[in-house]
C-alpha cells in the first residue's frame, strides 16, 4: 500500500485541513523532481517547449472553452474584484492563449507546448484515496497545434513517446479508443473526422485497441493507455485526445502557403497523467524499492564500530563529492539493526558496510536490497552507481 510505504519512507502526507490535497515531503520531492528531470530531458529531445499558465483565470475564459457548460460541477471558483474566477481543472485554455499570443506560419507547425500544470478538480470526499484520487494534482500535459495533414504522424510520435516512458518502468499497457460522449460540443462531421484520425493512426501503427463507446472528452475522442503494474492491476494514465473544437471556440488560425488562415487541429496529451498518482503507482509497483536514479537515498554508509569510523567517514565524503544522495549511519547500534532499517524501512538501493576487514583491505562491502553482498573498492562503487544514475537504469 503506497500510503504505508509513503509514511515509512517519508515521501508525502495528508492533513485533515486539506482533504485530497497532498503534501510532498523532502524525500517525496526527490522522487518527484527526478521523475520530472527525466520528463524534461525526454520532451526537450522530442521538440516540446515548456510553458506555465495561471492557476486562476476569469470565468469568461471557461465559458469560451466550454468548461463552464460541461465541467462546472468539478471546478472550484473564487471571486476577485467582484468578478467570478475559476481555479483551472485543465490546462488547455492557458495553452490556447499562449498559442494565440502571436500569429503562426504553417512552417512552425506542429507546435508542441508542454506544461507541468497543477489542476484542481472537485472529487467527492468518500472517493479520495491516498495519491490515487486527490483533488489537486499536476498533469504532465502538452498541447500540440498542427495542420490536418500532420495528424497521423504526430499521433504516432506521441504514442512512441508514451511507450518510451512506460517501458522505462517495465510497465506493459493496452489501448482503448473512447468515442463521443452524450454531453459534448461540436458537429457530427468533426467528431467523425477526429475519431477516424485516431483510428487510422492506431491502425497504421498496427496497435491493437478496444473501443470504449461514449467515454471521450467533451471536446474530442481519445486514446487511453491502461498500464499494468507488477501486481497485475491496470491504471489509466496516458491519454491522447484529438480536438477540432477548442480551435473553433478560440478562433485559432495559422497562415498557410496560400496566405489563407485555416484552423489548426489540437492534440491534448499526458504520459504520466497525474504526477501524484503516477508516484503512487510507482511506489506500489516497486514496493518502495525505487531504481537508484529515483531513490530518495541512493546509498547509506554503515559503520560497524568506532574502529572503522575514520574510513567510513572518508567513503561517505567520497560519495558525497560524487553527488550521490548518501547518508552515514555511525550510531552505536548493532549492524543487523542498522541494515534492517536501511534495507526494509528506508529501502536504500546500496548499503555500504564498513568494518575492520574493509579498513584493512581498503575495500567496501556493497549490500543490495535483495541481500547480496559484493566487495569492491570505493572508486569502483562510485563508478558503478554513477553510471546507473546517468543511464537511469
Ligand atoms: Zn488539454
Amino acid at each position: 500500500d503506497h500510503r504505508k510505504i509513503g509514511k515509512d519512507m517519508k515521501l508525502f502526507m495528508f492533513e485533515d485541513v486539506a482533504p485530497g490535497f497532498p503534501f510532498f515531503l523532502p524525500n517525496g520531492m526527490i522522487v518527484r523532481n527526478s521523475l520530472l528531470d527525466y520528463w524534461r530531458d525526454l520532451h526537450r529531445e522530442n521538440g516540446y517547449q515548456e510553458i506555465v499558465t495561471p492557476l486562476i483565470m476569469n470565468r469568461s475564459l471557461w465559458e469560451t472553452s466550454g468548461h463552464w457548460d460541461h465541467y462546472k460541477d468539478n471546478m472550484y471558483t473564487t471571486v476577485i474584484d467582484d468578478e467570478d474566477f475559476c481555479i483551472k481543472p485543465m490546462n488547455c485554455p492557458g495553452s490556447v492563449l499562449t498559442y494565440a499570443n502571436e500569429p503562426h506560419s504553417y512552417r512552425e507547425l506542429p507546435m508542441r507546448l508542454a506544461e507541468l500544470g497543477t489542476v484542481h478538480r472537485h472529487e467527492l470526499k468518500g472517493t479520495l484515496h491516498g495519491l490515487f484520487r486527490v483533488r489537486s494534482f499536476t498533469q504532465d500535459d502538452a498541447h500540440i497545434f498542427m495542420r490536418r495533414d500532420q495528424i497521423a504522424e504526430e499521433i504516432a510520435r506521441v504514442v512512441n513517446l508514451i511507450d518510451t516512458v512506460y517501458s522505462k518502468f517495465g510497465f506493459e499497457y493496452f489501448l482503448e479508443l473512447s468515442t463521443r460522449p452524450e454531453d459534448s460540443m461540436g458537429s457530427d462531421e468533426d467528431w467523425e473526422a477526429a475519431t477516424n484520425g485516431l483510428k487510422n493512426a492506431l491502425e497504421s501503427l498496427n496497435l491493437p485497441y478496444t473501443i470504449n463507446e461514449g467515454d471521450g472528452a467533451f471536446y474530442g475522442p481519445k486514446i487511453d493507455f491502461h498500464l499494468r503494474d507488477c501486481l497485475g492491476r491496470t491504471w489509466q494514465c496516458g491519454t491522447i485526445q484529438l480536438d477540432f473544437q477548442m480551435p473553433i471556440n478560440f478562433d485559432l488560425t495559422y497562415v498557410d502557403e496560400n496566405d489563407e488562415r485555416p484552423r489548426p487541429i489540437m492534440i491534448h496529451r499526458v504520459c504520466f497523467g497525474s504526477i501524484e498518482r503516477f508516484i503512487g503507482i510507482l511506489t506500489e509497483h516497486f514496493a518502495g524499492r525505487f531504481p537508484v536514479w529515483l531513490a530518495p537515498m541512493q546509498a547509506k554508509v554503515l559503520q560497524v564500530s568506532q574502529k572503522s569510523a575514520e574510513y567510513a567517514e572518508k567513503v561517505y565524503q567520497m560519495l558525497k563529492d560524487a553527488k550521490i544522495r548518501v547518508e552515514l549511519d555511525n550510531r552505536n547500534e548493532k549492524i543487523g539493526y542498522m541494515i534492517r532499517q536501511a534495507q526494509y524501512t528506508e529501502r536504500v538501493p546500496y548499503m555500504i558496510i564498513i568494518g575492520e576487514k574493509e579498513v584493512e583491505t581498503g575495500t567496501v562491502s556493497v549490500r543490495t536490497r535483495d541481500s547480496k553482498t559484493v566487495s569492491m573498492t570505493a572508486e569502483e562503487f562510485v563508478e558503478k552507481i554513477t553510471a546507473e544514475i546517468r543511464e537511469r537504469v
